[in-house]
């Protein structure tokens, strides 16, 4: 059978320990026997960004502007222990907030919902996609602890030299005080990427902050919202049948609940960072979360929501056949392909992508399975596979 052919390359970010050996596994056994694959590859193990002192991520993420899709392998974000590990000249920043400052995106977070494998949340029967703003507020607060007699004001120097200043509080015993900030270019990118989004998956939006407390900050971005969606978007929501829909944060997380899935839901910075984790523990794995960074430049980054899983590797480097799930790292990979051949007008990539994932549900759904699901699922008939045999029988199917 002849393979299919890639006009542009993808932009391919290798990564680090366990995933680094399913990420070669994965192309091996269930994509070059099929497709002709063409990427442009980055090698961000922290051994290659130690030594190139992180361009490599840059680079990285500059080609990714250029060529506009890329899929990327979970990679260390380097801490103490690591410096020691990799003996690194130093401690480098995290590969994907390099990324997301580069590509100033949004984080859309959607889990992988089988049918044997019911949420713990049973009202749910769609994924719900989490939208996380990616950038400002407490990632990038100023913040310091006080003591009695301090009186601590929020002062805004203007470009002239005025001052405007508000107490903040007056200290008659010890305490702390935080700084944070955002801007409008961000919230408003930020917003463009969830109604886009929001078309391109035919879903509705919803958003949610706290602007009943926060009258001046988080109802601006309810206000930004608001105005972008009316300007822009309504128009578009309104012929495909689609909904735009703002409540308050304690509102959202309660309606959330009752729903049936099947919507984005927009958060700012750190309601979106704990959100997915919940989203993602309700649907029982980390390892069937998968995640993609959508530019407002129209770049798409694709990868798996969870780590490197460090545990695996170190078993994997003793010999032994690790049952790590490549469930959202194959979903990666499907996803770039898909939006490269959307992108190229290519057809039967697209069709491939879509039987790659049908496959993989189909083998879950049929009872094969890697460890990590097997307490999960409610089939009586389970069997727990390797990695390898698993991406084996994923390839069976599609062949099916
Ligand atoms: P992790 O790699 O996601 O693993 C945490 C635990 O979750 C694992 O030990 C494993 O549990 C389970 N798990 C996660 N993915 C799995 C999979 N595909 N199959 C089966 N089980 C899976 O998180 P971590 O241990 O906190 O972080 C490890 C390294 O990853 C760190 O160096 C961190 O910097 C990095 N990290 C990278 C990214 C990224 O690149 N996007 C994201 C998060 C963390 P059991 O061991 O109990 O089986
Ligand atoms: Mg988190």
């Amino acid at each position: 059978m002849a393979k299919i052919q890639m006009k542009t390359p993808l932009v391919e970010m290798d990564g680090d320990e366990m995933t680094r050996i399913v990420w070669q596994q994965i192309k091996e056994i269930v994509i070059e026997p099929f497709v002709d694959l063409k990427t442009e590859y980055f090698d961000l193990g922290l051994k290659h960004r130690d030594e190139t002192n992180d361009q490599v991520t840059v680079d990285a993420a500059e080609r990714t502007k250029e060529l506009g899709v890329a899929v990327k392998c979970a990679t260390i974000t380097p801490n103490a222990a690591r410096m020691e590990e990799y003996d690194l000249k130093e401690m480098w920043k995290s590969p994907n907030g390099t990324l997301r400052a580069i590509l100033d995106g949004t984080v859309f977070r959607t889990p992988i919902m089988v049918n044997c494998i019911r949420p713990y949340v049973t009202a749910w029967k769609e994924p719900i996609t989490m939208a996380r703003h990616a950038y400002g507020d407490i990632y990038r607060n100023v913040e310091m602890k006080v003591e009695a007699g301090d009186v601590a004001e929020l002062v805004v120097t203007a470009a002239d030299g005025t001052e405007r200043r508000e107490r903040i509080h007056n200290f008659d015993g010890a305490g702390i005080v935080q700084g944070v900030h955002n801007t409008d270019v961000s919230i408003e990118a930020f917003a463009r990427a969830c109604f886009n989004y929001g078309l391109e998956m035919h879903q509705d939006v919803w958003f949610a902050t706290k602007d009943t407390i926060s009258k001046t900050y988080d109802h601006h971005f309810k206000d930004i919202f608001e105005k972008i969606f009316v300007e822009e978007y309504q128009e578009a929501y309104k012929k495909a049948g689609l909904t735009y829909f703002y409540t308050l944060i304690d509102d959202a997380v309660a309606r959330v609940m009752r729903s049936e899935g099947g919507f984005i839901w927009a958060a700012k910075n750190y309601d979106g960072d704990v959100m997915s984790d919940m989203i993602a523990s309700a649907n029982g794995s980390l390892a069937m979360m998968t995640s993609v960074l959508v530019s407002p430049s129209g770049a798409y980054e694709y990868e798996a929501a969870h780590g490197t899983v460090t545990r695996h590797y170190y078993r994997y480097l003793e010999g032994e056949k690790t049952s790590t799930n490549p469930m959202a790292t194959l979903f990666a990979w499907t996803g770039a392909l898909a939006k490269r051949g959307e992108l190229d007008g290519l057809d039967d990539l697209i069709q491939f992508a879509k039987s790659v994932e049908k496959a993989a549900l189909e083998v879950i759904e049929s009872g094969f399975m890697t460890g990590d699901l097997v307490g999960l699922c409610e089939l009586d008939d389970v069997h727990k596979l390797d990695t390898t045999e698993f991406l084996h029988k994923v390839v069976e199917f599609i062949e099916k």
